[in-house]
C-alpha cells in the first residue's frame, strides 16, 4: 500500500486543472499528458489494451483469470481537478497520527484546518491525514480515485490467487466542467456495469443524483437619461431582481439539504441596458424538477407580458438526470458494492448526491455507473484532505468487488 500514497502524491503534484473556457477536448493539454503518463504506468504494472485516444480518454484491461463467464466490471476516475480553485504547485503534506486539534496548513498566511469548521476531522484521530499547504486544492478529487484504482489493479496482478473476471478501467478528462462522458465510448469500454471512484468520505455509495438544468436569461432594458426617464426607461437590472424575487426564496442551496432541490443564481451581470443572469436548477425528484423548470418559464412569460414581448430571453437546457432510474433495475450493482464495503469492515452509507456525476450521464448512455468513496473531504478547496486509511480501504473495496463478482457467478 506504500505505493498508493506515493502514487497519489505524485499525481496530486501534477496540475491537471480543466478549463471551462476552452473549446478543446481535453480542455487542457496537461490532462492529455497526465493520461499518457498513467498509460505508461499501467503498461508497466501489466495491464492489457492500454490506450489513450485523441481526446485523452485512457482505457485498459485486466484480463479475467477464471474460466467461466463473469460480468465485466469497469472502474472509472477523472483526470482533471476543479477550475474553482488553484491547482498550481500542489504541495501535499502528510500528517501522521492526527491529534484531534487544529491543523496549521499555512503558518505564514494563518490558514487553519479546524475540527470546529470541519467536524469530519474528528473521525480520524490517530490516523495519517494528507492535506494541502493551504494555497491550493489537494486534488484528491479525483487523483485519489486514480491512485486507488491503479493500486487495486496492481494488487490483483500480484495476487493471482484472487479470482476475478475481466476488469476495464477508464480515466476521463474534464469531469469538473461537465464534459467527462462527452466522448466516452461505452461500447468500446465494454463493461456490463461500472463504478466511478469519485465519492467523498469512507463508506459512501451513491446512486441517486440531482436532475439538473441550466437557465440563462438575457434581459434587454431601455436606457434613457434618468432625468427624462419617466415611463420610458426599462432598467434591465430591476427586471432581473424582480425575476429573482418571484422564485421561491427558501429554495436556494444555502437553505436546502438531502433530497431538497433548489434554484441557484450563479451569475448576475448587468447594467441598465442589458442584464444576464444564470441559474442552475436541481431536484432529485423528476416531477419536482419539471415543476421547477415550468415555474421559471412562467415567470419569464409573465415578465415578458409586463415589460413587452422579447424583453427576456430564456435559454433552458437539461444537463443531466437522476441515475436512480437506471440503477434500480440493476440493483445488484449497488448490492455488490455494499457487500464489498461491508466485507472490508466498513459500514456502507448510501447518500443522495447533491450534484451530478459522470456516472449519472454514463448510466443514461447505457453503462450503469454508481459512485463509490475515495475517502476525501472538502473537495475543490484549500481545506481538502484525505485520510490514508480511507484510501487503503477504497483499494480493498475495489479488489473485493472484483472478487465477489467472480464468486457470485459460480
Ligand atoms: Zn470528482
Amino acid at each position: 500500500m506504500e505505493k498508493l500514497i506515493e502514487r497519489f502524491i505524485q499525481y496530486a503534484r501534477i496540475n491537471t486543472q480543466s478549463n471551462d473556457k476552452s473549446t478543446t477536448l481535453p480542455s487542457t493539454a496537461s490532462q492529455y499528458e497526465f493520461s499518457k503518463l498513467l498509460a505508461r504506468e499501467l503498461q508497466e504494472i501489466g495491464l492489457s489494451d492500454v490506450e489513450v485516444d485523441d481526446n485523452g480518454y485512457l482505457m485498459a484491461t485486466l484480463p479475467s483469470n477464471v474460466e467461466e463467464d463473469v460480468k465485466v466490471i469497469g472502474f472509472i476516475a477523472h483526470l482533471d481537478t476543479s477550475p474553482e480553485f488553484s491547482a498550481e504547485n500542489v504541495n501535499p503534506q502528510i500528517l501522521e497520527n492526527y491529534f484531534g486539534k487544529n491543523i496549521i496548513l499555512n503558518a505564514k498566511k494563518n490558514i487553519i484546518l479546524s475540527p470546529k469548521d470541519f467536524p469530519g476531522l474528528n473521525n480520524y484521530i490517530g490516523q495519517s491525514i494528507i492535506h494541502t499547504d493551504g494555497t491550493t486544492l489537494l486534488g484528491a478529487d479525483n487523483k485519489a480515485g486514480i491512485a486507488e484504482i491503479i493500486s487495486a489493479m496492481e494488487f490483483l496482478i500480484k495476487n493471482p490467487g484472487i479470482r476475478h473476471g475481466t476488469i476495464r478501467i477508464a480515466f476521463t478528462p474534464d469531469e469538473e466542467i461537465g464534459h467527462g462522458p462527452d466522448k466516452f465510448d461505452v461500447k468500446k469500454f465494454g463493461a456490463d456495469f461500472a463504478y466511478t471512484i469519485d465519492g467523498g468520505p469512507i463508506g459512501e455509495v451513491e446512486y441517486e443524483n440531482f436532475n439538473g438544468a441550466s437557465a440563462k436569461i438575457l434581459i434587454q432594458g431601455r436606457n434613457v437619461h434618468p432625468g427624462m426617464a419617466k415611463h420610458k426607461m426599462k432598467n434591465s437590472m430591476h427586471i432581473a431582481l424582480e425575476l429573482e424575487n418571484m422564485l421561491p426564496q427558501n429554495e436556494k442551496p444555502e437553505y436546502t439539504e438531502g433530497y431538497e432541490g433548489f434554484y441557484h443564481l450563479t451569475e448576475f451581470n448587468g447594467n441598465v441596458d442589458q442584464t444576464k443572469i444564470s441559474y442552475i436548477i436541481r431536484d432529485h425528484d423528476k416531477e419536482e424538477f419539471i415543476k421547477k423548470k415550468e415555474l421559471m418559464i412562467k415567470i419569464v412569460d409573465h415578465l415578458n407580458i409586463k415589460y413587452g414581448a422579447g424583453t427576456l430571453k430564456l435559454t433552458l437546457v437539461d444537463q443531466y438526470y437522476n441515475m436512480r432510474e437506471k440503477i434500480e433495475p440493476v440493483f445488484h450493482v449497488i448490492e455488490l458494492a455494499m457487500k464489498a464495503i461491508d466485507a472490508v469492515g466498513i459500514t456502507p452509507k448510501v447518500k443522495p448526491i447533491r450534484g451530478g456525476t459522470d456516472g449519472a450521464r454514463l448510466s443514461y448512455m447505457g453503462l450503469p455507473c454508481p459512485n463509490i468513496f475515495t475517502g476525501g473531504h472538502n473537495f475543490h478547496s484549500r481545506y481538502e484532505f484525505i485520510p490514508v486509511k480511507s484510501m487503503e480501504k477504497a483499494v480493498q473495496v475495489i479488489v473485493k468487488i472484483a472478487e465477489l463478482n467472480a464468486q457470485k457467478s459460480n
